[in-house]
């Protein structure tokens, strides 16, 4: 059965920095949960950080791309476990498809924050999402969760 990859702070689960959720209340998540399709992962979490934990940002230079806390602290190594750990999960399962949140430093599809913690988003990806589409696999947020909707079952009629 085809599964899909998703942010677990989208299921309720309180794994955001500032110990909240993301929830998201939709029919299809709904079925995709009771068909058991649903891989969850916190790649924050999964990386070894904690709840709550200082915010983060990404942070380009000409030179590198590094994960910085609010208060100077380099989480690079953490962020780019937990991809590791969600690109595992993929690999395992043969995951296609990925449903993350939008903006996130880990998570981010079309935007992420600017670096400068001022609440100015920028075009880009997060860490998570960036090893995930290197590696073939088709990431969404909320912001266009039903092209995903169409797009699987799309693929899910192709398959018969
Ligand atoms: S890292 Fe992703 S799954 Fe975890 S709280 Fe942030 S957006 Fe949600």
């Amino acid at each position: 059965m085809e599964k899909i990859l998703i942010s677990s702070c989208f299921l309720g689960n309180k794994v955001r920095y500032d110990g909240g959720d993301n929830l998201i209340e939709n029919e299809t998540i709904e079925r995709w949960r009771r068909e058991n399709r649903l891989v969850v992962i916190c790649p924050e979490l999964a990386g070894g950080l904690s709840i709550p934990r200082a915010p983060a940002e990404i942070q380009i230079s000409d030179t590198s791309i590094a994960v910085k806390t609010i208060v100077g602290e380099d989480v690079t190594a953490a962020f780019e476990g937990g991809a590791q750990q969600a690109l595992q999960l993929c690999e395992r399962y043969n995951i296609r498809y990925a449903l993350l949140k939008e903006s996130s430093p880990s998570c981010g599809s079309s935007t992420v924050y600017n670096g400068e913690f001022n609440q100015q988003k920028i075009p880009g990806q997060g860490i998570t999402t960036a090893i995930l589409r290197a590696n073939g696999v088709k990431v969404y947020s909320e912001k266009n969760l039903s092209v995903l909707i169409n797009e699987f079952r799309s693929f899910e009629l192709a398959q018969y």
